[in-house]
């Protein structure tokens, strides 16, 4: 689905500069994916091709959708209606990934484990060890964006629209740091 990122330009949902990503990692490009997915109709059309690309490759239908909070809330949402599942999200407790506000899962559910964008896939597997903690199976990973480079390397299936294959730097190495400029955080900053 390449138009996605010609969609994302429309939205003005690339930024360029120089960021720090949620993983700690910097990066010269960032995907405000609050900004498509503010679009309902869109977000919805989004999620039903996450169900549908990773449906694909799954032998079992899903019983939830867990996403973790905040920016996998909306696009877990809609991947859930595109699996006609339930559509749970993990929030941090303290340090901890953790299921609250009444969240369940048992060892009968099979998960789908969904995010706006993939990096590393740290806060993926945080999500994953939560579903597994209570027995539930993760069948697979679905995303928007793939920024990993093909290196997040899940265990299970793994499908999302875009792959964006844009360099990300260590703090240490971040050659944008080298040149003194000072990496933000797109994600909180206020849109001025
Ligand atoms: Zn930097």
């Amino acid at each position: 689905v390449s138009d996605l990122l010609q969609t994302f330009r429309d939205r003005e949902a690339l930024l360029e500069g120089h960021f720090q990503l949620s993983s700690g990692r910097h990066s010269d490009k960032y995907l405000q994916c609050a900004r498509v997915l503010m679009d309902p109709i869109l977000a919805s059309r989004l999620g039903a091709q996450i169900a549908d690309a990773l449906g694909a490759r799954l032998r079992e239908a899903p019983t939830a959708v867990v996403a973790p909070a905040l920016g996998g809330v909306v696009i877990g949402h809609e991947t859930a209606r595109g699996f006609a599942c339930a559509s749970l999200f993990t929030e941090r407790d303290g340090a901890a990934m953790a299921l609250r506000r009444g969240f369940t899962l048992s060892a009968a559910d099979r998960v789908v484990v969904v995010e706006d964008v993939v990096t590393t896939g740290k806060s993926t597997r945080e999500v994953m060890a939560v579903v597994e903690e209570r027995g539930a199976r993760v069948l697979g990973v679905g995303a928007l964006v793939d920024r990993s480079g093909g290196a997040a390397g899940f265990a299970v299936p793994f499908a999302a629209l875009l792959a964006m294959d844009v360099p990300t730097f260590e703090a240490a190495t971040c050659p944008m740091c080298r040149a003194g400029s000072t990496a933000v955080k797109p994600g909180s900053r206020p849109r001025t």
